[in-house]
This record gives C-alpha cells, sequence and structure tokens, in this order.
C-alpha cells in the first residue's frame, strides 16, 4: 500500500458546498449544490519508485492501490474486491490496457478493450459498483432509504456504457435516452439489445441538443421528483462525467501505463512522456493532468480536438467564447461538444483553488457565452498544455495515412489525437490515447480507407449494407484485427427496446412513468 490508510474529503470548485464530503457521498450526490464540480482535498503524491512498482501488480490491483492512496472511505478489502469485478472478463484481455508501439517513440494506449468497446468502459464498469458499495454505507448510517434511478442523454458511447455498468447493480435502476435516427447502426443495436433487470431505453424525438434537453427538465421538474419518491422510492442521479467516480478510475490508466513503458525499456524512469488525448468533456486529458500532478513524469499535454474547436481556442488565448461557434457534426462525434464540463475542474487547480474566480467565470459563460482567464492562470494552463484541432477530411485521411503506413486502423476520435500529436510534437515520445474501437465507426473507416469525403455518400455496391456487413467487409479486405465479440454477436441479440418518446420533459416524464409501471 502507497500511503496509510485516510478519509479524503471533498469540496467543490465554486464553495459553495456546506460541508466536506467523503468519497462514497460525493459520488452519490455527483454535482455540488451551486453547479460546482467536487474536488478532493488531497492529491497524494508517488515516487517514481512507486509507480514502476504498480507494473508488477495486475491492472485491478493496480487501480485498488491507487483508489487507496486517494482515500477512499472503504475498506482496503472491499475495493479491491470491487476493482478485480470492474476489471477482469468483462474486458477482453488480461492486460486490460494493451499498448501498442505503432511508430517509432508513439504508443498507442488502447483504452477500448471492455464490454462496449469505447473507453467509457474504463470508468463506468468501476462507478456502478463504487455506488452500489456507497449506497449500501448510507443505509448503515441511516443517510439514504431509497433506491436510485439513473437517467443518461446520449449521443451514443456513453449511453451503452452507462447501461452496461449499470445493469442488474443492486439500489440502481437505468434509463438511457437517444436521439431517434441519430446514433449508428451499431451503437443502436447495442443500446436496443441491452440485458438486464433494471434498465431501460427510449428513442427521443429530436437531435441530442433537445433529447439532452428534455432529460435534464426532468431533473430540474420538482413535482417529478416528488412523485418518484412517493409512489415508487426513487431518488435521480445522473452518472454523468463530472463524477469524481468517473475520473478518479480513469487516472489509473496513464500511471499503469507510465510503468508499463518503463518496465518494457521504452522509457527511462524518470524520462518525460507527452500524453495526447482526443477530448471533447475534458475527462479524460484531466485525468492525464492529475496522474502528472502525483507524479507520473508526464511532460505536455496535447489536447486534441475537431472541428469544435473551443478548447484549441481556449488553451491557445485564455479566452473561451461559445457566442458565434456553430455546432458541428464530425466523424467523431463523441469530441462534439461546445461546452466542456470537466474544464472547470482543471481551471480550479491551475488558479491555486481559487472559487471565487471559478464563480465568476462560469457565470460569465452562462450569461455572456464567453469567459476570459487571468494572465496567471493561463501561464499555468500553457506550462503543461498545448492544442491543435483536427478537420473532418484530414481525420478520416490520418486514418488512411497510418493504415498504409503502419498496418494500424485508428477510430476516427484516435485519428484525430495521431494528426494533433503528430503536428504538435517535440522531442519526448508521445503516447497517442485511444478511446475507440475503429468497428465502432465503419462507416467512416470504410470512407477513409477508401478515400471517400467525410459526409459523402458511400457508393452504390456497400451503400445498402447494415453496419454489421460493412464492419465484415473492412475486417475481410484490410488487416484490421477481429471485431470485439460483444460488437459482432449484436445481430443475433434479441431487440428489447424501441419506444420512441416526444422529445420534451413531458415526453420524457412519460416514459419514465411507462417503463416504471411495467
Ligand atoms: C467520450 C469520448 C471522448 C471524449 O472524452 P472526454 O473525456 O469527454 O474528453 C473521446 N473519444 C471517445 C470515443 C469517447 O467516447
Amino acid at each position: 500500500m502507497i500511503t496509510p490508510h485516510y478519509t479524503n474529503t471533498y469540496s467543490d470548485t465554486r464553495g459553495l458546498s456546506s460541508e466536506p464530503l467523503t468519497f462514497t457521498q460525493a459520488i452519490v450526490k455527483g454535482i455540488a449544490p451551486g453547479g460546482g464540480l467536487l474536488v478532493p482535498l488531497v492529491i497524494p503524491k508517488l515516487s517514481l519508485d512507486q509507480i514502476a512498482a504498480l507494473a508488477e501488480l495486475p491492472y485491478a490491483q493496480q487501480a485498488a492501490t491507487i483508489y487507496q492512496s486517494f482515500g477512499v472511505d472503504l475498506a482496503a478489502e472491499k475495493i479491491e474486491e470491487l476493482m478485480a469485478q470492474a476489471y477482469s472478463e468483462n474486458f477482453d484481455t488480461a492486460e486490460i490496457i494493451p499498448l501498442s508501439t505503432v511508430a517509432p517513440d508513439t504508443h498507442v494506449l488502447e483504452l477500448w478493450h471492455g464490454p462496449t468497446s469505447a473507453f467509457k468502459d474504463m470508468a463506468l464498469q468501476c462507478l456502478p459498483l463504487f455506488f452500489s458499495a456507497a449506497i449500501d454505507k448510507l443505509r448503515e448510517q441511516d443517510e439514504a432509504e431509497e433506491d436510485f434511478l439513473i437517467l443518461v442523454a446520449t449521443s451514443g458511447d456513453t449511453g451503452k456504457a452507462a447501461l452496461d455498468g449499470f445493469k442488474n447493480r443492486e439500489h440502481t435502476n437505468i434509463i438511457v435516452f437517444y436521439p431517434h435516427g441519430g446514433v449508428s447502426d451499431v451503437q443502436l443495436r447495442q443500446m436496443t439489445t441491452q440485458r438486464g433487470d433494471n434498465v431501460g431505453v427510449f428513442g427521443v424525438e429530436g437531435n441530442f441538443d433537445s433529447c439532452q434537453t428534455a432529460v435534464k427538465g426532468a431533473f430540474n421538474d420538482e413535482s417529478f421528483n416528488e412523485l418518484l419518491a412517493s409512489e415508487h422510492g426513487l431518488r435521480l442521479s445522473s452518472a454523468n462525467s463530472i463524477n469524481w467516480g468517473r475520473l478518479m478510475p480513469q487516472i489509473v490508466y496513464y500511471i499503469s501505463a507510465y510503468a508499463k513503458l518503463v518496465t518494457s525499456g521504452d522509457l527511462l524512469l524518470g524520462q518525460p512522456l507527452d500524453v495526447c488525448v482526443p477530448t471533447g468533456n475534458f475527462g479524460n486529458i484531466l485525468a492525464a493532468w492529475y496522474a502528472k500532478d502525483m507524479g507520473v513524469p508526464i511532460g505536455r499535454l496535447l489536447c486534441a480536438s475537431n472541428k469544435n474547436r473551443v478548447l484549441t481556442d481556449f488553451i491557445n488565448t485564455g479566452t473561451y467564447d461559445i457566442r458565434d461557434r456553430e455546432f458541428v457534426l464530425t466523424p467523431s462525434p463523441s469530441m462534439d461538444i461546445l461546452i466542456s464540463s470537466n474544464l472547470e475542474r482543471q481551471l480550479f487547480e491551475l488558479n491555486g483553488r481559487d472559487s471565487d474566480a471559478i464563480r465568476g467565470w462560469m457565470d460569465d459563460l452562462r450569461n455572456q457565452g464567453c469567459f476570459r482567464v487571468d494572465a496567471q492562470t493561463f501561464a499555468a494552463l500553457r506550462s503543461v498544455f498545448c492544442s491543435d484541432s483536427v478537420d473532418n477530411d484530414e481525420s478520416l485521411q490520418t486514418i488512411r495515412e497510418v493504415y498504409e503506413q503502419h498496418e494500424y486502423l485508428l477510430d476516427p476520435h484516435t485519428a484525430v489525437a495521431w494528426k494533433v500529436a503528430e503536428r504538435l510534437r517535440e522531442e519526448n515520445p508521445v503516447l497517442v490515447v485511444s478511446t475507440a474501437h475503429w468497428a465502432k465507426f465503419g462507416a467512416d473507416v470504410y470512407r477513409a480507407l477508401n478515400g471517400i469525403a467525410a459526409g459523402a455518400p458511400l457508393p452504390a455496391e456497400v451503400a445498402d449494407l447494415s453496419g454489421f456487413e460493412l464492419n465484415d467487409l473492412i475486417a475481410r479486405d484490410y488487416k484490421a484485427g477481429c471485431i470485439p465479440t460483444p460488437l459482432a454477436e449484436l445481430q443475433s441479440l434479441p431487440v428489447r427496446f424501441s419506444e420512441v418518446c416526444s422529445g420534451s420533459t413531458e415526453g420524457v416524464e412519460a416514459a419514465v412513468k411507462s417503463w416504471l409501471e411495467q
């Protein structure tokens, strides 16, 4: 064990929480009153030797060791038991996070070997276990009696990863809402065939934005919340990416990857490694920042954006501005965002944990669609981060180039990171973070490999194929590895959910009620 056992406490980025919370309280709360994000008081430090020694443990034990260093208020044996469950046969390799050295000094960290083939599994195989354990603990202390109902609005990846993580977990139910007609074939099938007794899935008329707004409306509707409590004994919760219980599991793989590269002789212990992350809500790259803060010799953090380049502009100018920004659809939909919710936590860490300043910036963003950080915070940001963006056609060309040069097939999100790493890298070795298996985005991978522009129709000979048939064709014609079993077997699973509700809060609430009544 790295540090003697202690209990860490959590306060919030806007300084509005009344009293500090423990880990289990923080993950059940998710967000602080007043909208701030919860942050642990102590960020533990690791020595280089402690980091290197982790490589000798299985991934689950590495995670347990790191969580204990974070002062999680659960017994050490309990944490170990939960991690052994979170990172085991549900991943398709015992390594959990294989590294692939695709080009000299360019290591790809594959975070998609979990059950839904996207990096969200790294956190969402873990958080629901903590969540159930936290509720058990609250019950022992008579602080909770209800069960929880998790509502998720998804543009694709998060919904499936959350369904899989929460299925059949104690004290929780989960209902996922996706934009009807707005997710890929494979993503749709992943959700509608979901197994488990405590899960529900609904399409919502309209785009992702209206889906998200409708679900948010349900969270904020007091009489709906009262009805759930009084008639069903349920409390709403969201499990979204600002929950500390989703961030902490992501720190582990950066520490683990560094240790592994030292063991394999690719890095000397202490040698700096730059990390390039395809970024949307800033959770993944923020986890890399925490790993660096804990003592992992990470050099620079390269923040890769697609055409929705609000983060790139922010990192290059110090001004976050969404006023005249159009939301653009790209081949990397999980990075299509305007408001990057975890950035607030990063700014809190960079400005000396000044919650007054954070509150001011977040007010400016809400009221004027724009905020500017002070010179000192900007300097702190620039000393670690740099950023660039990649447009749609470029991201597809990158998939083709990397395949032609290295026989390695990237998904469109990872391709954005690859390109940015290529542009911004200096002398340090680079870790390119790979966030999805290519087969989740087969149509764009097909376009890439065949030199077809992003957004252009597929040629007649493949236009009528399902996403699954297209994947089979890619796997047959290219050296693309196998399609992960959970994706390949989707075609033969029965569809359990096919209902579509109207794109309003009333629509979402009616859907929830009908689900509860069956
Ligand atoms: C969610 C997601 C991202 C973005 O990660 P953030 O933590 O939101 O920055 C990138 N790629 C894929 C495939 C994702 O699912």
